[in-house]
């Protein structure tokens, strides 16, 4: 008999649910659990305000009667843009001068910003131009004389705290929150970045895991541009609760810890058999020993004695331990950072070891045999990144590290800011839940 968990059924439900939302039109796709699942609240000095960091020419958008915004058009020129927008007379042939002489007008695109600014009487008292997104120039009146100017605009930026439960994906727990498609596949690579060594993301993620996130929100002029980094985080996954806080090193370098100050990375052992050495190194192009044929070897051999044990060379999951014509008794694992180990020819595998078993680092999956197409005693040895074989000797693994002692200090008072914001996050969440639970 198949017992039925309920989490299960639920999410059966609310596929169900999704699939009839997902017919409807509009972008972003609206979800049905935005507000029963997520939480955000924002943080930080910095109020985004479409303000330009110099009152002057500030001051001419401020005081425009009308303002018209609209983009260059393929063949446009600047003389032309004004003179069909109705401008003309010496007010134009003067402004057009200044504007020549500061604004390479060679370089206007089409599908450049530009906005022009009329007083109360109509005349024309600026234009702006916006050479990129963080350059515009102004052809302003500045005291009944032109003059023109660049403005560099600077990128604002203030932290949030995010919480969202995953019903059915990162993905859309994320989009419930990020303004952008773009912003959400940016956040979740980072997230990922972060979390690829503990968790898997197609695998690990049950109903109701949660993902709590502090991180800063970068604007332009008020406008929304993009995340910048995640400043600390925890993930509630399948019964573990994974914090993370970023460290920012004396030289500006940044990276995760635990807030104990432990590397979240996880390196690979450098071999998985002790007391052993290597008979054949990864090649593209190689004659195999027994079939003559030249073709790949896409592993390292390690030559050991019969019945030596072989290790795993980081934590995962079997995906496969079997028997097999060409590999003879071999195990499979699945690990972080979209990596898969292969351990070949084993006289026996070990007991226990089966698809779905979680084996931690080091942990013996087998022993050296010549089982399958081996001429003697040998483990071959094989790494996969995505969907590529990589050789395993040359590969760089991330320093599995912790924050240097010289560093602690540092680390610490970094730590303590950004948890303190995580935590008061989730006081304010849950706060929210509860009134909500409550009718209020
Ligand atoms: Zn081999």
């Amino acid at each position: 008999m198949l017992p039925i968990r309920r989490p299960k059924t639920v999410l059966a439900v609310l596929l169900v649910l999704w699939a009839a939302l997902l017919v409807l039109p509009g972008n972003p796709i609206p979800s049905p659990f935005a507000t029963t699942t997520t939480f955000q609240s924002v943080s930080g000095p910095v109020a985004p305000t479409p303000e330009l960091p110099q009152p002057w020419p500030q001051s001419v958008a401020l005081d425009a009667a009308r303002a018209v915004s609209a983009r260059f058009t393929s063949g446009s020129t600047l003389d032309a843009t004004l003179r069909g927008a109705g401008l003309r007379g010496s007010n134009l042939t003067t402004m057009l001068g200044v504007a020549a002489e500061a604004i390479n007008v060679r370089r206007i695109r089409p599908g450049q910003e530009y906005q022009l600014y009329f007083d109360s009487a109509e005349e024309l008292i600026g234009f702006r131009y916006q050479l990129d997104r963080q350059t515009a120039w102004f052809v302003a009146r500045d005291d009944g004389d032109w003059a023109a100017v660049k403005v560099n605009i600077p990128i604002q930026s203030r932290t949030t705290f995010m919480s969202a439960e995953i019903v059915d994906s990162l993905h859309r727990a994320v989009a419930a929150y990020a303004p952008t498609r773009s912003s959400v596949n940016d956040l979740i690579i980072k997230v990922g970045d972060i979390y690829g060594w503990d968790v898997d993301f197609q695998y690990d993620l049950r109903y109701g895991d949660r993902l709590d996130l502090v991180v800063e929100e970068r604007f332009v002029e008020g406008k929304f541009i993009g995340y910048g980094e995640i400043l600390s985080a925890e993930f509630h996954v399948n019964g573990r609760v994974l914090p993370v806080v970023r460290f920012r090193d004396p030289d500006g370098v940044g990276s995760y810890f635990t807030p104990e100050g432990e590397s979240l990375r996880r390196a690979f052992l450098r071999s998985p058999v002790k007391h052993s050495r290597i008979s054949s190194r990864f090649s593209m192009r190689r004659v195999h020993p027994v079939t003559g044929i030249a073709r790949a070897h896409r592993g390292v051999d390690y030559a050991a004695d019969p019945g030596t044990p072989v290790q795993a060379t980081a934590a995962g999951v079997v995906t496969e331990a079997r028997y097999g014509a060409e590999p003879g008794r071999f195990v499979r694992l699945r690990h972080g950072g979209s990596y898969t180990s292969v351990y070949m020819h084993l006289s026996r595998i070990e007991g226990g070891i089966a698809p779905g078993t979680e084996v931690k680092q080091g942990q013996i999956l087998g022993y050296v045999g010549k089982t399958g197409n081996a001429t003697g005693y040998h483990l071959h040895y094989g790494l996969e990144q995505g969907d590529r074989y990589v050789d395993p000797l040359r590969l760089q693994f991330p320093a599995a590290d912790p924050v240097p002692t010289n560093h602690w200090g540092r680390f610490v008072a970094q730590r303590d800011e950004s948890l303190e914001t995580l935590r008061t996050g989730q006081a304010n969440r849950t706060a929210a839940v509860a009134g909500a639970g409550a009718g209020l």
